[in-house]
């Protein structure tokens, strides 16, 4: 229950956002060089009542930096940032920051996400030139607040905020709907900024699901019956809500977005492929967690949340066309499960299940979600990193789409 509530609040008070646009001066200067910028190393300094993030840069930049609530972060946009960081960098904690992560955000932009451990405020935000032998240096000076006045300051910089939302926001895809072939949508969950979860060996649930998504998509391709794309064909951070309007404006007749799920409590018993749809109600405890667990990417990536409402969410689900889409969406979930229990993928003790997920929540696109494992649990980390299981996986994802258009063009009735 918190953490729907959390997310609710998301929607209210991240419009309340705080922003300090830190002009840099010499802008001119810092375009004209096109080199691409390196941030090589970044690290904490300080205590709880002053910290101090720093990131070395190649050259200096023009920053953005501002702050969110709801959770408490530090969102720093960049252009375009090559992160050559050392390898586990940011899970230190020091002072008011609990962790931080880099990524693209949007070609062309970059991003910096700091979690804080409570409420404070940006006191400087700041990038020093280079000089000596020193690299030019990113420097945000965090202090902390009590929550009265961290609130009360965003809801001041409310109106200033428009402006740069909309500034930082990725473009609209621009897509025209597709004739002919059916469109099936690929959707490698979370990227850029947003990792997902990670296993063992460290592996992340971005990169996992985006090898798996080329690797099902050239084997769709080689069918020659479909037209196929991917959401995301690198390692950007899209919007749930641009990947749920990816899949309208192709017009696609299903779309799957595919992920790795991760429960570290219970590493041996949370184990196998799992396929969720739509549901208001969760069908359990573990999937309405889940569901809140993916929801999060936007909050992660410190995307504001601000033009829809659970009100539209609910008259969506209530919608006539809605339910159609909802019955197709369970029919191909079903031929996922047979296929994949056929192909001896590992399907998880209980392998169809529903929740609200926000990616899933396209009105006239069926829509599913798959977990292909657990990066927690060690012999599904394993099998989700080998070719022999990602080839085969796929293979019977092919087989169940292929199933699925057979009734829907032979107008067979479910
Ligand atoms: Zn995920």
């Amino acid at each position: 229950m918190r953490r729907e509530h959390g997310l609710r609040n998301i929607w209210r008070i991240c419009a309340f956002l705080l922003t300090l646009m830190v002009g840099l001066g010499e802008a001119g200067q810092v375009f004209a060089d096109s080199k691409p910028m390196i941030a090589k190393d970044a690290r904490l300094a300080g205590d709880r009542e002053r910290t101090r993030f720093i990131a070395d840069l190649s050259k200096k930049v023009e920053v953005h930096a501002f702050a969110l609530g709801d959770p408490y972060r530090v969102i720093i946009d960049v252009p375009d940032v090559s992160f050559q960081m050392p390898d586990g960098i940011g899970k230190e904690q020091r002072g008011l920051v609990t962790a931080y992560r880099f990524g693209l955000f949007a070609p062309g932009k970059s991003r910096i996400v700091l979690d804080i451990g409570g409420p404070f405020l940006i006191d400087k935000a700041f990038v020093l030139d280079p000089s000596d032998n020193q690299p030019a240096r990113l420097v945000i000076d965090l202090v902390p607040t009590d929550a009265a006045t961290f609130t009360a300051k965003l809801a001041e910089s409310r109106a200033k905020t428009a402006a740069s939302v909309a500034d930082i926001r990725p473009p609209e895809p621009q897509v025209q709907p597709s004739r002919g072939k059916p469109v099936v949508v690929l959707d490698p969950g979370h990227g850029g900024v947003d990792p997902g979860t990670r296993g063992e060996s460290g592996i992340t649930e971005k990169e996992v699901v985006l090898t798996f998504a080329k690797i099902l998509k050239a084997k769709l391709d080689a069918v020659g019956r479909y037209e196929i794309f991917l959401t995301r064909e690198d390692d950007t951070f899209l919007p749930l809500r641009e990947r749920v309007a990816f899949a309208q404006a192709k017009a696609a007749g299903l779309f799957l977005s595919i992920h790795a799920d991760s429960v570290p409590k219970h590493p041996d018993l949370a184990r196998g492929a799992t396929l969720y749809t739509l549901s208001e109600q969760a069908s359990d405890d573990e999937a309405k967690e889940l569901a809140a667990k993916e929801n999060f990417s936007d909050a992660i990536a410190g995307v504001e949340l601000q033009d829809e409402s659970d009100e539209v969410v609910a008259n969506i689900l209530l919608d006539l066309a809605r339910r159609e889409t909802q019955n197709r969406s369970v029919v191909f979930a079903r031929s996922m499960v047979g296929e994949l229990h056929e192909g001896r993928a590992g399907l998880h003790s209980k392998a169809m299940k529903s929740a609200g997920f926000r990616v899933l929540k396209a009105p006239d696109v069926p829509s599913v979600l798959l977990e292909l494992g657990f990066l927690s649990n060690a012999d599904d980390e394993k099998r989700l990193t080998s070719d022999a299981w990602q080839n085969s996986t796929a293979d019977a994802i092919v087989a169940a789409i292929d199933t699925y258009f057979a009734k829907r063009l032979a107008r067979i009735p479910y």
